[in-house]
């Protein structure tokens, strides 16, 4: 209602009103009746007053509207509205209130407020509610806290409170409570968000422009650049100019398609630096799915490329030498048998082993050896070209692969020879190592590569079998595969397998040649070992005791051998036709070196309880070469027991005269290849005249073997050499066929 519009006013206004609809008494007034005036008067009040009474009764009516609107506010209000009065006590409440306490309303009046409270936040209440109740103040005070509800569900309330005082005496306080849980949760969640976004990865948020909005920290420590370096610029600032455009093209297609990307990529540092990064870029978009920003983490894996670099080092590269390893070998010698079929040039196979390694190795140390094989390796490499490869397959072995040949076989053989015999020039110029000089050669295996006409394993197989044939050759030489040699080695490795088994299924036999005076009386005799084998019957030891010494087979045949023989000595102790025989028995370097061969010689004559002074070891001269000290110690330990020596072959080896005085022998062997030549050639007659000799004089038996002809036995009957062996008095028999020829 205005204001300004006071009663008097209203009033004439209400009258004009009122006579309009009542209408005038009459155009003159002069003429009316003093009761029509009257009449007419009273006729305009009733107007009047039913107009005001109309007015009263649409007052009213709004006024009910008024309050019912104001009633819908307060009580569908998304607020909750409490009245608490002065003891605490809920004294009205709105039914969002009671909705929020999960309580009908009846049943909230006279509760208390406090009650529903979680006990932690309830000392907050009262401190506050007693603080205003006490005092008038119409300030409006905040508070926060954990509302329980009627189920025991709890959600966080914000509270505003305000004094009111109806009475003086009565104050009260009124609350309007809001459930903020959404937005508590929300913070919440934010707070992760935000501790998350500052994680180890580096993290940057562009908008869908790809402008950079926000950094986080590790984004500074990876890429140098900080949040003001960044915002605002597109990640273009990392560039390292290492990925190509079709790498960026590929990522938006993914970030289209999939609304991801994830990858490896090299980016620079504010620095200036070209790093490897792990980088995930993930797409966010807008209800109505359009692109709002573009979420990337980025992982410094520095140092993982750099342990994986040094794996594929370990997994492809010898540590000692650098070379390629087999492994690396056999991936390059792949492309090679490709590139010569694509091109029409031939390569070649070299394997390269150094003679007599070993021999370094355990004279010397392992480091002196180590030393050497990485001084090898650089002389490979300094004798070949780029486009070659040298490997180092372990131990003294090398493989030299050379490509890029001529397409005829002729030219590229030569190529080859020329580069084997480059290779052991240099190997066989003269070593420093660790001040020590050393010399050393080496024995090469070579083959030639076309196509794939021959597998890679083949290859090495092949070279591998050229350089064994370059050792047997007489070291520091290279031969050429061939095939002939291969069927050899085939052969050979069957017969390994089958010496195998040899023991255990009973195939050897020992054989007895009798050792005779000149008058033909036997003293005794050489045991020497047969091998009955299933398929290619009679074996020569010859042909199968290198081999069991290469593979340390030896070591149970030739135990075997021994505890025979004694077998058989002790045998013949009670038959008095063979009372008394001596037996020889040869004992390979291998066997003599093991560290309980004393021992295991004692076992046997006790096991067989023979007179030790019948038994004979026959020691060939690399027996008593290597490790002398350690040589005599055990004859001399065996000697004891009343065991003699006889040094077999002897003339073939390189035994000088000063130090066939240190050991304690008791006989010589003149070998066969002299006593063949006793009258034939005049060199050997004086080798074997001489033998004789030196043996009488240092006092030691002298016996020789291969005795053929009655010519031999002549000249050497006549020159002192009271014993002999050979087929002119007996070949080597089953000893049954032995003791038959004594009688
Ligand atoms: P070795 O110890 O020098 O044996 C002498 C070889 O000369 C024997 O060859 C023997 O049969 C042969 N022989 C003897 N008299 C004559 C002859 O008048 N003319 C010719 N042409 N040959 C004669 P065998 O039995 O083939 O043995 C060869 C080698 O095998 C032996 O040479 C020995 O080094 C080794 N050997 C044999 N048995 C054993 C064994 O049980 N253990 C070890 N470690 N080696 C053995
Ligand atoms: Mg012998
Ligand atoms: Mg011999």
């Amino acid at each position: 209602m205005n204001p300004k519009w006071n009663g008097v006013e209203r009033r004439s206004t209400l009258r004009k009103k009122a006579e309009a609809m009542v209408g005038s008494l009459s155009p003159d007034q002069s003429v009316a009746q003093p009761s029509d005036v009257l009449l007419h008067e009273l006729l305009v009040h009733k107007v009047e007053l039913e107009i005001q009474n109309e007015e009263l009764r649409r007052a009213h009516t709004d006024m009910e509207e008024a309050r019912d609107r104001y009633a819908d506010l307060y009580e569908f209000a998304p607020i909750g509205y409490f009245t608490i009065n002065r003891d605490g006590l809920i004294s009205e409440i709105n039914l969002t209130g009671a909705a929020l306490l999960g309580i009908d309303r009846s049943k909230l009046i006279n509760r208390r407020f406090s009650n529903f409270i979680t006990p932690p936040d309830q000392d907050r209440w009262y401190r506050l509610f007693i603080n205003m109740i006490k005092l008038p103040n119409d300030k409006k005070q905040e508070l926060g806290l954990e509302i329980v509800r009627a189920d025991g569900s709890v959600f966080y309330a914000h509270l505003d409170c305000l004094r009111r005082e109806s009475l003086p005496t009565s104050p009260s306080l009124r609350i309007a409570l809001i459930d903020i849980s959404k937005i508590k949760q929300a913070e919440k969640e934010l707070r992760i968000a935000a501790a998350a976004f500052e994680s180890q990865e580096g993290m940057f948020i562009t908008d869908a422009n790809n402008v950079i909005l926000r950094v986080n920290q590790a984004f500074t420590t990876i890429t140098g650049y900080s949040a003001e370096d960044a915002i605002g610029k597109t990640p273009s600032l990392l560039k390292s100019g290492r990925q190509d455009a079709t790498f960026y093209s590929e990522m938006r297609q993914s970030l289209k398609t999939k609304g991801a990307w994830r990858g490896e990529m090299w980016n620079r540092r504010k620095n200036g630096e070209i790093f490897p990064e792990w980088q995930t870029i993930t797409v966010l978009k807008g209800d109505d799915g359009e692109v709002l920003h573009y979420i990337a983490t980025l992982t410094d894996i520095t140092q993982e490329k750099v342990a994986s670099e040094q794996i594929e080092k370990l997994a492809f590269f010898d540590p000692l030498t650098n070379l390629p390893n087999r492994r690396l070998l056999k991936n390059r010698l792949h492309l090679a048998l490709a590139f010569s079929s694509r091109n029409k040039r031939r390569g070649a196979l070299l394997f390269i082993d150094l003679d007599n390694f070993k021999l370094l190795n355990d004279t010397l140390g392992h480091n002196i050896g180590d030393l050497l094989l990485q001084q090898v390796a650089q002389r490979l490499i300094n004798c070949i070209r780029e486009v070659d490869t040298a490997a180092r397959l372990g131990g003294d072995e090398f493989v030299v692969m050379l490509e890029d040949l001529s397409e005829s076989l002729e030219e590229a053989a030569i190529d080859t020879e020329i580069a084997g015999k480059k290779l052991l020039a240099a190997l066989n110029e003269p070593y420093l190592l660790a001040g020590h000089e050393h010399r050393c050669s080496a024995s090469i295996g070579a083959t030639l590569f076309y196509n794939h006409s021959v597998s890679e394993d083949e290859l090495l197989q092949h070279v591998d079998i050229a350089m064994y044939q370059a050792k047997h050759a007489g070291r520091n030489t290279l031969c050429f595969f061939d095939q002939a040699m291969q069927s050899t080695l085939t052969e050979r490795a069957t017969l390994e397998t089958d010496l195998r088994h040899a023991l255990e299924q009973n195939q050897f036999k020992l054989y007895y040649q009798m050792q005779t005076t000149h008058d033909g009386k036997a003293v005794g005799a050489e045991v020497l070992i047969r091998w009955h084998h299933p398929a290619h019957g009679l074996i020569s030891p010859m042909a199968f005791i290198p081999l069991a010494e290469e593979t340390g087979l030896i070591l149970p045949i030739g135990q075997w051998a021994l505890e025979t023989a004694c077998a058989q000595l002790k045998a013949w102790e009670n038959n008095p036709k063979t009372k008394g025989l001596r037996l020889a028995v040869n004992v390979s370097a291998h066997q003599f070196h093991q560290s309980d061969f004393v021992e295991q010689v004692r076992t046997v004559l006790e096991k067989t309880a023979i007179d030790p002074q019948l038994l004979t070891l026959e020691l060939t001269e690399s027996v008593i070469l290597k490790d002398r000290p350690d040589t005599i110690a055990k004859m001399q330990a065996l000697r004891i027991n009343g065991i003699r020596f006889s040094l077999d072959d002897f003339g073939t080896g390189y035994s000088s005269l000063a130090y066939l005085t240190q050991l304690p022998l008791d006989q010589i062997k003149i070998d066969q290849s002299f006593v063949r030549n006793i009258g034939i050639k005049h060199n050997d007659s004086v080798i074997v005249q001489t033998i004789i000799a030196m043996a009488n004089t240092l006092a030691m038996n002298v016996i020789a073997e291969g005795v053929e002809t009655e010519e031999q036995r002549i000249f050497l009957e006549q020159y002192g050499c009271n014993l002999c062996q050979g087929y002119l008095f007996s070949k080597p028999v089953p000893a049954e066929d032995f003791e038959a020829l004594l009688s």
